[in-house]
């Protein structure tokens, strides 16, 4: 063989390398995959976006390269998805086709939960140029805001394709961050610093929100669990004053989501 054919066999086989590397678009270990019922949503969405290429904020937020998720709630309503003149709130979306039906299933009735107590409506896509697409790739995270084009919301099969999870990946799409950042955090939650790993710290800067008038929600769909980020599971955020409050819950988006929904796209005929 000449040094000419070595060299390109050498190639391809380089070239296989970088392919194999597990990352966008192919299951890891499937015995991470599965999840136990005791595992909050949080876990679920961490364990699930570990290992991602992306750079992640606060652990399942993308962050676009066009502008920084921080000043997405600042810029009035730039980052809103904008209102029909029937009043309703029009969020296109595809789900391609690498679901079941059955998957397919659970992410339209996610929707449709959204849709039945807020004004915001989920049509499938025709031409619109800002739509969400939702596609198995790496993890489960998403975008803040609307973008103003096709924006991804990653819901990769066996472990992310749920209620819960489908419903919060949503909720930051339409501009809400994590409760556990919220601009009033100090007054309803200990965060233990110690207990984050340090590179992980940033997860935990406060955001400066527009909370709308309602209270800081424990049961919120956006709420962290107690051992987010934490160094070998150890705790890192407490509820105060009274410690047993359950936080990090994924099965149903709360009274409080959606009032807040509602208030951020004035949804005047629904619950404020
Ligand atoms: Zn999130």
């Amino acid at each position: 063989m000449d040094l000419r054919a070595i060299m390109f066999l050498l190639l391809l086989q380089l070239v296989a390398l970088c392919y194999a590397r597990p990352g966008w678009d192919q299951a890891v270990d499937n015995e991470n995959l599965g999840g136990s019922d005791e595992e909050s949503i949080t876990e679920t969405i961490l364990r699930m976006n570990n290992g991602s290429s992306e750079y992640l904020l606060e652990g399942d937020l993308v962050i676009p390269r066009a502008r920084t998720a921080m000043k997405c709630m600042n810029k009035k309503y730039s980052c809103l998805w904008p209102k029909s003149s029937n009043g309703n709130v029009e969020v296109p979306y595809i789900i391609v086709d690498k679901y079941t039906n059955e998957e397919k299933g659970r992410i339209v009735q996610a929707l449709r939960e959204i849709q039945a107590r807020t004004c915001i409506r989920f049509p499938p896509r025709t031409t619109q140029k800002s739509y969400i697409s939702f596609e198995p790739k790496f993890g489960c995270p998403s975008q803040m805001g609307r973008m103003g084009y096709k924006q991804v919301v990653s819901l990769q099969r066996f472990g992310c394709v749920q209620k819960g999870i489908i419903q919060h990946e949503v909720l930051h799409s339409l501009g809400f961050y994590h409760e556990h950042t919220r601009s009033d955090r100090d007054q309803h939650i200990l965060i233990d610093w110690d207990n984050i790993q340090k590179y992980q710290r940033y997860n935990f800067k406060k955001q400066d929100t527009n909370n709308l008038n309602t209270p800081y929600d424990y049961s919120s769909l956006m709420h962290y669990g107690r051992t987010a980020f934490g160094i070998n599971r150890a705790v890192t955020i407490t509820p105060i004053p009274d410690s047993s409050v359950e936080i990090g819950q994924r099965r149903d988006i709360s009274d409080l989501d959606i009032i807040r929904i509602n208030r951020l796209y004035k949804c005047f005929n629904y619950e404020m």
